[in-house]
């Protein structure tokens, strides 16, 4: 019988020993709040054993059942029937999207299993893919009244005005240009919401959407947002 890691080259034998013993490497933790990036634009949070999914179209396969699925809006990349992670009790909200069991408004707040979400505008500028109204982004709050997370999760957006107004601790940015902001856009976009972590995403996953994450994290030092980048993927 041969060792079926005998084919295996020691260092990815190495990378993925490291990967199944610390958990996924698209992971971080930031106020208490475990972050993964699945993969594209798909977000996980997991809060003291509740687990919130943003636009599972990727999913790891480590992925557990989710407490709560939020849709960003309709496109294919976004709006999924995520059967791998819905359970009876899973709630799935949406903006647009025709899998949500229930439609949110710009502006109006959900609670669910002690998470708080509001939907903030995510629309485009000078591109005609996501209108004003099309589509959604959601401020996540975890660990509300005592101890408070908020984090952004922006959507298909470029950079609004509407930004401004949004007080987060974190933010979950787009960067791969073409649909969503670029990398220049999505630094400027930090500056305005002055989070304290900030997370790449919506690129080098899609064909045309390829971004340099570092760019990305050099332009925020440069910008001065003083934003600390975690490039998950
Ligand atoms: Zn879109
Ligand atoms: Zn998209």
């Amino acid at each position: 019988m041969i060792f079926p890691y005998a084919t295996i080259e020691p260092q990815i034998l190495l990378y993925l020993t490291w990967g199944y013993f610390c958990g996924s490497m698209n992971s971080t933790v930031f106020g208490g709040v475990k972050i993964t990036l699945h993969g594209h634009a798909s977000l996980s949070f997991e809060y003291r054993g509740v687990a919130v999914y943003v636009d599972p179209y990727v999913l790891s396969p480590m992925a557990k059942p989710a407490d709560l699925i939020l849709h960003t809006h309709s496109h294919f990349d976004h709006c999924v029937r995520a059967e791998k992670i819905t359970t009876p009790n899973t709630v799935v909200i949406g903006h647009g999207c025709s899998h949500a069991c229930r439609q949110i408004e710009i502006g109006e707040k959900a609670s669910v299993s002690g998470v708080l979400v509001e939907a903030v505008h995510a629309y485009n500028i000078s591109k005609p893919f996501h209108p004003k109204g099309f589509g959604a982004g959601y401020v996540l709050t975890f660990g509300a009244p005592q101890s408070p997370v908020r984090i952004y999760v922006a959507g298909d957006t470029d950079l609004i005005p509407e930004m401004s107004s949004i007080k987060c601790d974190a933010a979950c940015l787009p960067i791969g240009g073409k649909y969503t902001m670029d990398v220049t856009e999505a630094a400027r976009a930090a500056s305005l919401l002055k989070p304290k972590m900030a997370i790449p995403m919506h690129y080098n996953y899609i064909a045309d959407l390829k971004a340099d994450p570092n760019e990305f994290r050099r332009l925020c030092m440069e910008f001065g947002s003083g934003c600390d980048v975690r490039i998950l993927l």
